[in-house]
């Protein structure tokens, strides 16, 4: 059976780097939430009688754009995955209780890293907008500036990436999304990884994480 891993953290931990390598790995679909809802930002979402009427007014906010939404995507998203790894929901209290109703999780990894950390990781960060390879200015700059080493594409910095949306964005997570992790501190497959170092490093942990538990 394919392993079914569900992968917390903080925005800027590394949960996307590491759930794409867990991906190939593990040979499972990366379901992301948020790659999910950039490609979707400006879909018209105003007969859900909402606070705003598409994705992105949420997302360039660093708010989270309402569950009614979002659950909808990742249910159906799952149910046409046999094995998966889960990045970026459930980000609160009620999306962790519809996602209990959808699926069992073998393994349950929470990448820890410090604020001052990922104010720095995120802000810093650059993004291809041709094949959505990352950079960060500092810890891994691009060997021509502005320029994607993978395809040559231009390097981007996403809309919720600047300073101020960032900080909206991790006290959302203080608030919203770190209550969650009582909830799966107590899941057998549940593991803490340190996501402070460098990403080979917390991927030895992460892979033998889910060896050991799926
Ligand atoms: P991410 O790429 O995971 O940092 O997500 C970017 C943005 O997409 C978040 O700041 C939210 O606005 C939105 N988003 C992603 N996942 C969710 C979710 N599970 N629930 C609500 N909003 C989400």
């Amino acid at each position: 059976m394919d392993p079914k891993i569900l992968i917390l953290g903080p925005p800027g931990a590394g949960k996307g780097t590491q759930s794409e390598r867990l991906a190939t790995e593990f040979d499972v679909e990366h379901v992301t939430t948020g790659d999910a809802l950039r490609n979707n930002k400006d879909r018209d979402i105003g007969h859900l009688d909402l606070e705003y009427d598409t994705p992105g007014e949420y997302m360039d906010r660093g708010e989270l754009v309402p569950d009614a939404v979002v659950d909808a995507m990742v249910e159906e998203a799952l149910s046409g995955a046999d094995g998966f790894v889960l990045d970026g929901y459930p980000r609160n209290d009620d999306q962790a209780a519809a996602l209990e109703g959808m699926t069992d999780l073998d393994v349950v990894l929470y990448l820890s890293v410090s604020e001052a950390e990922l104010v720095d990781r995120l802000t810093g960060r650059r993004v291809c907008a041709d094949c959505g390879a990352n950079f960060h200015v500092a810890y891994s700059p691009p060997k021509a500036d502005g320029v994607c080493d993978k395809c040559g594409g231009e390097l981007t910095q996403r809309e919720d990436d600047t300073e101020e949306v960032v900080r909206e964005r991790l006290e959302v997570y203080h608030d919203d999304t770190e209550p969650v992790l009582e909830r799966y501190a107590g899941h057998d497959g549940y593991v803490e990884v340190d996501g402070e170092r460098a990403p080979d490093d917390v991927w030895q942990d992460v892979r033998e994480a889910v060896r050991k538990n799926a």
